[in-house]
Order: C-alpha cells, then sequence, then structure tokens
C-alpha cells in the first residue's frame, strides 16, 4: 500500500534554513500561502492574511538580520477560528459571529506574537467546536488530505490538516472532549491537550468552561513543546488559569524509557476498537517494553460512564454559555421582527446549526429545575469517581497509553446524522477532559486503508513533560528507525 506524502517542514528545519540564509521568512511565508491555494479545495482556513503577514515576515526577517530575533521567529502559526485575534473575524464556524470581529488578542495569541511567530490565518472547525468531524461548519467541510472523501476528524479539523499538509509550521486548537487529539490522530501530526488550567482561556470563545483548553499541533514532538512552552503560563485575565510554574519543556526531550512505568487500561481495548489500531498500539507498547520501560495492565473502572458523563456536563455548560448570543450583543441579528423576544428567537434559530440547537437543548434540559439532581448533579458526581480513577492509576504509573480514536477517519456523511456514533468517536478522549489532565496524540503509522492512525499518551496533572518525553522517544526511536507499517 502506497500511503501519501506531504511536504513539510518542522521549526529546526525552517531554523537552520533562515540562518544558512535558504530561506527568509518571506520566501517561507509566501511558499505557504501558495499551497494553501494550491490545497484550497480541502477547505483547512476560514481566513487567510496574505499581507499581514507578509508583511510581518519582512518585519521578522528585519529583526534577524540585526540579531534580536526572538524565540519563535519564523515559525508559522494557523489559529483555530474560536481564538480571538485582533481586528480579524472571529467567526467559530456560526452563521452567529460570521461578521464578528475581535478587539483584542487571545492571551496564547499575544505570547505567540510576543515570541516572532507570524500568524497565516483561521482555520475551519465545527461550529463552536462541537463535533468530532469539521463537517458542522458554516463554512462547509474541511477534508481529510490523505482520502479527500473523509474527514479530518474535529472539531479542530482545519488546524489538523493545515499541519499535516504543511500550510502552516504549527497551529493552535482547542480541547473540550478530544478536539486536538482525535484529528491529530485523523490527519498523522501531533497534537497536545494541555492540563486543564495550564493555558489560559482569555480569548477562546467558551464552549464548556470547565473543560476547554488551548493547544498546539506540530509535525514533531518537540514543535509541539516550543509553542506550548511560549502559551502556558498563569495570567491575571484567566482565574481558572494555574499558578503553578512552567518547566523547561524542551529538557524532557532526547531522554530513554528506561524505569518508565507506563500503564495500559484494559478498558480502553475492548470491543469496538479497530484491530489494525489495536496492533499498531500493541507494537509502540511493546517497543518501550523492550527499551526499559515497565509495562502494566491498569484499570480506569468508570470507563463505560465517560461519554455520557461528558455529553451532560459540556452541553449544561454548552447551554449557558451561549446563551450569549441573542441578536443584541455579537453578530447576526434576524431580520423583520417585531417584539424583543421575536428577536432573540428567530436570532438564535437562523443562527445556529443544528448540532449547536441540539446542545443547546439537551443542556437546558440537564439543568431544568425536575431533572437538575437526576442528570447534572449526579454527573458532577460521576465526574469525580471519573477522576479519582486517573489520580489512582498515577500513584502507581506515569503515563498511560491508550488508542486515541477506535477506528481511522471516517466518510464524509458517514455519522452526521446519527449523533450517537458521531459522539462515540471520543470515546477514548473525553475522560482526559473530564479528570483535567494533559494527553498527546502521537502519530502511529498507518491502516491497510493508507489512513494514519494515532496512538494517545495520558500524563498526570502538570506533567505534559512526561509525556513529550515518551513521544519524542518514540518518534527519534522508532517512527524514523524500526517503524516501516
Ligand atoms: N467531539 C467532542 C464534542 O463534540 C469534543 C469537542 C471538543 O473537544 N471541542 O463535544
Amino acid at each position: 500500500m502506497k500511503v501519501k506524502k506531504f511536504d513539510v517542514l518542522t521549526y529546526d528545519e525552517i531554523r537552520e534554513k533562515l540562518t544558512s540564509g535558504e530561506l527568509t521568512c518571506e520566501s517561507l511565508v509566501k511558499s505557504y500561502l501558495g499551497k494553501i491555494k494550491e490545497f484550497r479545495r480541502l477547505n483547512a482556513f476560514i481566513s487567510v492574511f496574505e499581507e499581514k503577514a507578509i508583511q510581518r515576515a519582512i518585519e521578522i526577517d528585519e529583526k534577524i538580520k540585526s540579531g534580536d530575533a526572538e524565540k519563535l521567529a519564523g515559525m508559522v502559526i494557523a489559529v483555530k477560528d474560536n481564538i480571538c485575534i485582533k481586528d480579524e473575524k472571529c467567526t467559530c464556524a456560526s452563521k452567529i459571529l460570521e461578521n464578528f470581529i475581535s478587539l483584542y488578542n487571545a492571551t496564547a495569541v499575544e505570547r505567540l506574537l510576543k515570541e516572532d511567530a507570524i500568524i497565516i490565518g483561521k482555520t475551519n472547525l465545527d461550529e463552536f467546536a462541537m463535533g468530532s468531524s469539521t463537517e458542522n461548519s458554516y463554512f462547509g467541510p474541511t477534508l481529510n488530505p490523505y482520502d479527500e472523501e473523509r474527514v479530518p476528524g474535529g472539531s479542530s479539523g482545519g488546524s489538523a490538516v493545515a499541519v499535516a499538509v504543511g500550510l502552516s509550521t504549527t497551529a493552535l486548537g482547542s480541547d473540550t472532549g478530544g478536539s486536538i487529539r482525535q484529528p491529530a490522530s485523523f490527519c498523522g501530526v501531533y497534537g497536545l491537550k494541555p492540563t486543564y488550567g495550564r493555558v489560559s482561556r482569555f480569548g477562546l470563545v467558551a464552549f464548556a468552561s470547565s473543560f476547554d483548553v488551548i493547544g498546539p499541533f506540530g509535525n514533531s514532538t518537540k514543535d509541539v513543546a516550543l509553542v506550548l512552552q511560549v502559551i502556558a503560563g498563569r495570567d491575571e485575565f484567566d482565574s481558572t488559569s494555574a499558578d503553578v510554574p512552567v518547566p523547561d519543556y524542551l529538557s524532557f526531550l532526547d531522554k530513554d524509557v528506561k524505569g518508565l512505568k507506563v500503564g495500559i487500561p484494559q478498558e480502553y481495548f475492548s470491543q469496538g476498537l479497530d484491530d489494525e489500531i489495536r496492533e499498531a498500539i500493541e507494537r509502540r507498547i511493546d517497543f518501550l517494553r523492550e527499551s526499559g520501560a515497565i509495562v502494566e495492565k491498569i484499570s480506569l473502572p468508570h470507563t463505560d460512564y465517560n461519554i455520557p458523563t461528558y455529553y451532560i456536563l459540556v452541553t449544561a455548560e454548552a447551554s449557558s454559555n451561549l446563551a450569549r448570543y441573542d441578536g443584541a450583543r455579537y453578530g447576526f441579528r434576524a431580520e423583520g421582527v417585531k417584539t424583543l423576544y421575536e428577536m432573540y428567537v428567530k436570532s438564535r434559530s437562523q443562527g445556529f446549526g443544528a448540532e449547536v440547537k441540539r446542545r443547546i437543548m439537551l443542556g437546558t434540559y440537564v439543568l431544568s429545575a425536575g431533572y437538575y439532581e437526576a442528570y447534572y448533579r449526579k454527573a458532577q458526581k460521576v465526574r469525580r469517581l471519573i477522576k479519582e480513577d486517573f489520580d489512582k492509576a498515577f500513584e502507581k504509573v506515569d503515563v498511560i497509553i491508550t488508542p486515541t480514536s477506535p477506528t481511522t477517519a471516517f466518510r464524509i456523511g458517514e455519522k452526521v446524522d446519527d449523533p450517537l456514533q458521531m459522539y462515540l468517536s471520543d470515546i477514548y478522549t473525553v475522560s482526559v477532559n473530564l479528570a483535567g489532565v494533559p494527553a498527546i496524540n502521537v502519530p502511529a503509522g498507518f491502516d491497510s486503508k493508507g489512513l494514519p492512525i494515532g496512538m494517545q499518551i495520558i500524563g498526570n496533572q502538570f506533567d505534559e513533560g512526561t509525556i513529550l518525553r515518551v513521544s519524542d522517544f518514540l518518534e527519534k526511536n522508532y517512527d524514523k528507525k524500526v517503524n516501516n507499517d
């Protein structure tokens, strides 16, 4: 089987070429812009900052010449279109925000710009980050570059495609229940969901506030680590951002895995998991064992409750967060209305898509007086039990390895009319957000259809360093040397 290959550059390769003079930021940005046009049909971007990006590249070239360029000079980044960039549209792939322009930068964006990164545009997503396929976008679906009849995963599908094809060096996404890891898995790239509170949510449009987190996509573990290094840390604009020191993530790379304890939760390898994915992950687990890691079976006993608990809690939070789109304050307002009430109803009915409405209805239902105790309160309790499963596991192991998704990329249209099937594609990722711990998707070869397989490495709270260590070890020692699948 022939697997498609795309021309991508890691940031190390870019820095080398910038230093040798083989490349300038300007020529680099122009080549990315050219590729964005060439791959227009994939619909990865909602907006592209052609002139601004070239202008900024010229400025950074000057800084490089005069020797005062910052850490990420020449890194070209694509940003999911639910993260605010000053004076640019932030649509959330929704008609209701189609013409909304941000008044400020998200903290993550602000920090990247301070390090001389160049932002090239904003990427497509499922409306308000609700979905697993990037089909729920007002601007049409994004296509998977490995098979254009298939989905790229979601909701950060545009960011995953941009990095996989080389339309940008890295990208930002957001992850509420898998939206960085699952599209990273479907597109064969690295994608990291940080610990809840590790990265400021200031300027990220809220979906489910106690779950949401911004994180990076890259073509190498190091690229993901570099971006995380810059965006992580306490922010006075987000009271839920953690006041925990940010370690030097690069110091976790180029290490071995001797003595590292790896837990394999049996519940994540049962029914419903595609055999080719299981085998690919088992080969990597064997390799870690041969390399000195101590691998043991563990149990996360509340796994069966992950999906129902997640969908009760996120829909409740979403229904509250999305109440602000009322036609009065933001974006779209319906025309020809006679009363205030009619304006609310029509603006929301016409402005939101089907999946968003479904979630608002579910959320208001589980929060309503008669059902609050039975659903919302119960789900909060189960969330605690799920979190305790992870706490117990991390008393014994350093990392937990699972598949990222039970299947590789599915066909466009295959699951849109069956929300339950769609929700199940996050069966291995939502628990991580329920527990608030960090996890990364690591590319794990391809299946017999030539589609990327993804492996998930989960770490303890604020221990992004250790999952980066394992990811980097596999990237350098397995994927570059041993792997021929
Ligand atoms: N697919 C999940 C959902 O639809 C996760 C979304 C996300 O992480 N933003 O809720």
